[in-house]
């Protein structure tokens, strides 16, 4: 399950931007995840639940966007979406396409709140 390692970098990560403070803590991290990226969007968010409870990060609430995947035809140039990979251009029906979106994860914000104790 790559889950588990993928949500161990993004705390990783998180926890290396985020300030170092006894008074303050993550309580949101906000994820892109494309359609296309083979990660599972349900194991990511338990992996992620179990590996923050042991980190700084364990108030922490996962927000994952998930990023719908959009192809381009290499045959005629149509952009269309796309929601696996053997998928042909709906135009002119060539399988030669190129995945310009939905392959990607990434981080793209976090929040800290103050901590009322
Ligand atoms: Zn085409």
């Amino acid at each position: 399950m790559h889950e588990v390692s993928i949500a161990n970098s993004i705390i990783e990560t998180v926890q290396n931007l985020a300030p170092a403070s006894e008074n303050e803590y993550v309580s949101t991290v906000q994820l892109k995840v494309g359609q296309l990226s083979s990660i599972e969007i349900d194991a990511l968010r338990f992996s992620f639940d179990i590996i923050k409870s042991k980190t700084s990060l364990n108030k922490a609430e996962l927000i994952i966007e998930v990023i719908e995947g959009k192809a381009q035809c290499i045959n005629c140039h149509e952009f269309f979406p796309i929601h696996s990979f053997a998928t042909p251009c709906p135009t002119c029906n060539s399988y030669h396409i190129k995945i310009v979106e939905g392959k990607e994860m990434k981080i793209v914000s976090f929040e800290t709140e103050i901590n009322n104790k």
